[in-house]
């Protein structure tokens, strides 16, 4: 019997000894294919040399330095290379531990702004249904999983909510993407006509959305239509690049591929890509005079913020991701990737949608294709799922989502960008066995 108290309390867990590249050995000496990179979190694969020799230096130097009284080489050359890669605007960055503290700082950092710039009646936060935004209060509370909130909706802030851009289940018979971003548009400004067009302070979105629903990137023009909207009422724009930024979807930020350059970037996961946990807020420069010119400080603050170990790994992460070639070879396996799921599964009866960016995909499971009725939530495909994958040695993400009450279940794939083609059909291979093991 174990003394953790695991996510789940039942069967006990192999336990991981080694990893080396998309492969991660346990004690029993089974091999798993990493195909989801954990939750989208391995980026560079696992037993990187270069990234562990890095950390091992700046443990060798020094392993922790309190942030009210040092700045390092390490954290300062990570946000010299994060700002160096971001587009023009987002000039400064936040270090923290890890995705959900992201969430939170970038929260606290957009209403303190608008206390700074004498504009302390803004309050409300919008965000979308069928949301991940963390774990911790705040973030749970921004997030709109209806499954992840029910029980603790009792102590969450008030948030608000609008729906998501869904283009598989919302977008209309006939209705163009461009129409349809312009409705998704025309619902987050009526509700911020609703709350008062002085009352938000800001919108919450991730750009390829994750957990929630695997691997959704928004239509063409949503995320311009919405910063248009955000503008007109001087709210700002926070995108959580959590899961879907520091590469996964073939750029190292994944709005680049929007067009829009948002007021606050949340990272983590694959920034630190396992190595560390650490995670990063991206601010503009805007933001940053506001707070710089006004007290003077960000009021905010956790025991680890730049840790000088997790910025070392942090910033070697990055300076390997952003060398000339591994973003194309992403791109270029995410392609093969998404051919050969929809080659081996785009007839299956029970598979509704194929869908992703760059090594970022999903798989919508349904009871039907044509009415694209979810599965009973009952038979709880997705765990049985996640079970004959690992049985079949493939780590992959299955997860029911809750789709305004109704739950549906899909698979999400993110494999580390190391993966190369004989590995895809691999994991295709692995994944369409457990499939069929499950759905027949
Ligand atoms: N935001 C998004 C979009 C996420 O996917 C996640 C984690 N799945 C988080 C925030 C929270 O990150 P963490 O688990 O590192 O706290």
């Amino acid at each position: 019997m174990t003394r953790i108290l695991h996510r789940s309390i039942g069967p006990e867990l192999p336990r991981a000894v080694s990893g080396d590249g998309v492969w991660i050995t346990d004690a029993a000496g089974r091999r798993y294919l990493d195909g989801s990179g954990g939750a989208a979190v391995t980026s560079l694969g696992h037993g990187n040399a270069e990234v562990q020799a890095a950390m091992r230096a700046q443990i060798d130097a020094i392993s922790y330095a309190h942030s009210a009284f040092f700045t390092t080489d390490a954290a300062e050359s990570l946000a010299d290379r994060l700002v160096g890669l971001a587009p023009e605007g987002l000039d400064h960055v936040y270090l923290v531990s890890g995705g959900s503290e992201a969430v939170e700082a970038a929260l606290k950092m957009a209403r303190q702004y608008f206390v700074e710039i004498g504009q302390p009646q803004r309050r409300h936060v919008i965000a979308r249904r069928q949301s991940y935004h963390g774990n911790t209060i705040g973030a749970l509370a921004v997030g709109g999983n209806e499954w992840r909130r029910r029980q603790f909706q009792p102590i969450l802030p008030e948030t608000h909510h609008v729906s998501p851009c869904y283009a598989y289940r919302d977008q209309r018979a006939g209705e163009s993407a461009a129409e349809y971003a312009d409705r998704l548009a025309a619902e987050l400004e009526a509700k911020i006509r609703e709350l008062g067009e002085d009352q938000v302070i800001a919108f919450v979105a991730e750009p390829v959305v994750g957990a929630t629903l695997g691997a959704v990137p928004a239509v063409a023009e949503y995320f311009r239509r919405i910063r248009a909207v955000c503008d007109r009422y001087g709210v700002l724009l926070i995108l959580d690049e959590v899961m879907c930024g520091m590469g996964r979807t073939g750029t190292i930020f994944a709005h680049t591929q929007e067009g829009v350059v948002p007021d606050l970037v949340t990272v983590a996961k694959g920034l630190g890509g396992g190595y560390q946990p650490v995670g990063a807020v991206l601010l503009s420069d805007r933001i940053y005079r506001a707070f710089a010119e006004g007290s003077g400080l960000f009021q905010h603050g956790h025991t680890y913020i730049g840790h000088p170990v997790a910025a070392a790994a942090a910033d070697k992460v990055v300076e390997i991701m952003s060398r000339p070639g591994l973003m194309a070879h992403v791109s270029e396996m995410g392609d093969l990737l998404q051919t050969r799921l929809e080659a081996e599964l785009g007839q299956h009866p029970h598979v509704g949608d194929i869908r992703g960016r760059g090594l970022f995909r999903g798989i919508e499971l349904v009871a039907d294709r044509g009415s694209k009725a979810p599965l009973d939530p009952a038979e709880k495909t997705h765990a049985r799922i996640k079970r004959a994958a690992m049985a079949r040695g493939l780590i992959c993400y299955p997860m029911g989502g809750t789709i305004d009450g109704v739950r549906g279940d899909h698979v999400l794939l993110a494999p580390p960008y190391v993966i190369d083609a004989g590995e895809i059909d691999e994991l295709v291979g692995r994944l369409v066995g457990a499939i069929r093991d499950v759905l027949g």
